[in-house]
């Protein structure tokens, strides 16, 4: 049986995967990312909004981690350009939130002061925060219909998953990341040595990062762990407007789950379902689209005439208390979790991954990790592990 010996193994080449191996093999390491591309990971359909000054319903304790990963967007963009990338696609829009009602609007203002308040204590990408009326919306964003006015940070990014990843792949393996498609299985793990097989290869390292998107709670089921991570379905409309140049259009969100952003040239991207009970189905339903449909021609009206580009889906790896699993799994010190990112994992997943491969190369995290470790749902979510 062929094998292969390297430093570390990391199963699973979405964004977070990537975004793990990548610091690794910059610091000398031997790494090798198994793959299974399957259809429906999260990477490939995410939409691409890096606005957390505007999020409403993120949890408070997600802030320190959102933090960093704002401030690390330009190292690694950065870095990768030094790596001979230069497309990463991460750029400034700004976004509007937007009131929909007069009761919404009432609370503009105060929404305002709180992004202003996220900015100045360290928060990253909020900018000029202003207070537009509807007209002054419709200017930056044209298919907008009437508003009861909106909030303008001119800091917000957005990023297109897809190359994000690609620029990061192809750099790791410019200095000699190895990609082997194909299913890991978990064979053992020792207390120097984890090994993995996919198809007839056994593949032996000292260290191991699970970074399994949604299908990350059955590789660890292997080491006994019931990691409560599990697939939300995104569906996810790309609309182009012939006659129009989008690049430069803001990220449209408001209270409602869904939201608009633009890339260049001429795409408008709606999106999206948030689908809990979807298990792993990889499929378009009616209502899904018709859902995201309804709720983007009910803001934005003038995309009325805008073609169907394509329909993505992707399966979100939804953790119960939105906060991702980082860190190592108790009992197996070479063994770390990089999951768990449900609709945050573009904002994140260049810092989360830089995080666990400084674990593992010795580093003292940048952040109090505590939040995160996967022994938080022992308790109060009567998980055991
Ligand atoms: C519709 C939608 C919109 C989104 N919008 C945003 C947004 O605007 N902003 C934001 O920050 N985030 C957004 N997200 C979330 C973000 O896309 C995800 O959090 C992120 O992409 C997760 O990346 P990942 O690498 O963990 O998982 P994935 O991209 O799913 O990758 C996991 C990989 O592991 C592989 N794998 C699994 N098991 C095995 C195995 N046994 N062997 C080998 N390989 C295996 C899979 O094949 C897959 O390639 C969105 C997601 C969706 C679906």
């Amino acid at each position: 049986m062929p094998s292969l010996q390297v430093d570390t193994i990391v199963i699973g080449g979405g964004l977070l995967g990537w975004s793990a191996a990548y610091p690794l093999v910059r610091a000398g390491q031997h790494v090798a990312v198994i793959d299974r591309a399957d259809e429906g990971h999260a990477t490939q359909a995410g939409a691409g909004i890096i606005a957390p000054g505007m999020n409403i319903h993120d949890p408070d304790a997600i802030y320190p981690l959102l933090e960093a990963a704002i401030d690390y967007y330009p190292t690694i963009v950065e870095l990768l350009t030094e790596d001979g990338e230069s497309n990463t696609s991460y750029e400034s829009v700004g976004a509007l939130f937007i009131a929909r009602s007069d009761d919404e609007a009432a609370t503009l203002p105060r929404l305002a002061e709180q992004m202003i308040a996220r900015r100045d204590s360290g928060l990253g990408n909020v900018g000029e925060v202003t207070l537009l009326d509807s007209e002054g919306a419709q200017e930056l964003f044209p298919p907008l219909g009437a508003t009861f006015g909106a909030i303008h940070a001119s800091g917000a990014s957005r990023v297109n998953g897809r190359v994000l990843r690609e620029s990061i792949r192809s750099a790791s393996q410019r200095q000699g990341a190895q990609l082997i498609i194909g299913e890991a299985e978990l064979r053992s793990v020792g207390e120097s040595t984890v090994e993995v097989r996919v198809g007839s290869t056994q593949v032996y390292a000292d260290s191991l990062v699970i970074a399994a998107g949604a299908w990350s709670a059955e590789l660890v089921k292997r080491l006994g762990i019931t990691l409560p991570i599990f697939p939300q379905r995104g569906q996810i409309v790309h609309l182009d407007m012939p006659d129009a140049y989008t690049g430069d259009w803001p990220i449209v969100l408001g209270y409602w789950t869904q939201y608009l952003l633009t890339f260049r040239p001429n795409r408008v991207v709606a999106g999206a379902t948030r689908e809990s009970e979807s298990g792993y189905e990889v499929r378009l339903t009616a209502a899904g689209v018709k859902s995201v449909l309804d709720e983007a021609l009910a803001v934005a009206p003038g995309l009325a005439d805008a073609t169907i580009a394509e329909i993505r889906i992707g399966l979100r790896p939804y953790s119960p208390d939105r906060l991702p699993v980082l860190g190592s799994v108790p009992g197996y010190d070479n063994v770390f979790l990089c999951t768990g990112h449900g609709p945050s994992g573009l904002q994140l997943g260049p810092f989360s991954g830089r995080l666990v491969a400084g674990l593992i190369l010795g580093e003292t995290p940048a952040i109090d990790i505590e939040p995160f470790l996967v022994d938080r749902f022992t308790g109060e979510l009567g998980v055991g592990i």
